[in-house]
């Protein structure tokens, strides 16, 4: 079994060379649909508390046993926290039954839809709380600031950078289908060769079906193996 073979190091360029690499199989893929209906219920969980934030900040909702802009800020902070578990599934979903790159607005509109969510669960309120004239400046500049950074942080953690098309999927699938390709725990890429040289530094590597790669956000090819291989036609990355 590939696995189980021994790598080969060369002794001046590994820091690993005397110990023995960890081994570790990746979790199966798992199913795209209870993710993406996890990802919405923490959406609508987002915006409902959302609603509590405004609701504090114009008075109508008042949980006594703090002051009004702590309650205001765990409100937007449950917020966030909603917006990108949510978004982290929902992305993990689209990496497990990709759509069609076919079209490209829609393309990016479903793969970012975690973004647009951010923007609703942040935006009406930092508006709302920007443009409104009765509450005091302390106020008004802190809950302002607070949705601003939410905003920002929901936005960046949903943005998929590595996304996965449905023919990216099946390429891979074609070219790689049954192979095993191992990645590793911080890599971008997963490779078709455990002895790769950019794999001497690695104490743990992931090994797993090529589905499962992508399923975990390794989504090309390290062009090193791909050269080795000669293979094309899949997405590689140095
Ligand atoms: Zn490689």
């Amino acid at each position: 079994m590939a696995e189980k073979k021994k790598k080969k190091y060369v002794a001046a360029d590994s820091e690993v060379s005397t110990t023995t690499q960890k081994r570790k199989e990746a979790k199966p893929v798992g199913n795209a649909g209870p993710l993406r209906v996890w990802a919405i219920v923490l959406w609508v969980l987002a915006f409902a508390l959302e609603i509590c934030a405004l609701m504090v900040y114009l008075g109508k909702l008042d949980l006594q046993f703090m002051p009004q802009i702590w309650q205001l800020i765990c409100f937007l902070v449950l917020d966030l926290i909603c917006v990108i578990i949510g978004s982290q599934l929902w992305k993990k979903a689209n990496h497990i039954d990709p759509i069609s790159e076919k079209n490209k607005t829609k393309f990016w509109l479903w793969n970012n839809m975690g973004v647009i969510v951010a923007s609703v669960a942040f935006v009406p309120f930092a508006i709302l709380a920007l443009t409104d004239k009765n509450a005091d400046k302390k106020t008004k500049t802190i809950a302002t600031v607070a949705a601003v950074i939410c905003l920002m942080i929901g936005g960046v953690a949903s943005y998929d950078f590595n996304p996965v098309s449905s023919e990216q999927l099946q390429a891979a699938q074609n070219t790689l289908g049954g192979k095993t390709v191992y990645w590793t725990t911080f890599g971008k890429v997963y490779h078709t060769h455990d002895d790769c040289s950019h794999l001497n530094r690695t104490e743990t590597l992931t090994y797993g079906t090529v589905e499962q790669a992508i399923a975990n956000n390794r989504v090309r090819l390290c062009k090193t193996c791909a050269k080795q291989d000669g293979v094309s036609g899949v997405a590689t990355e140095e």
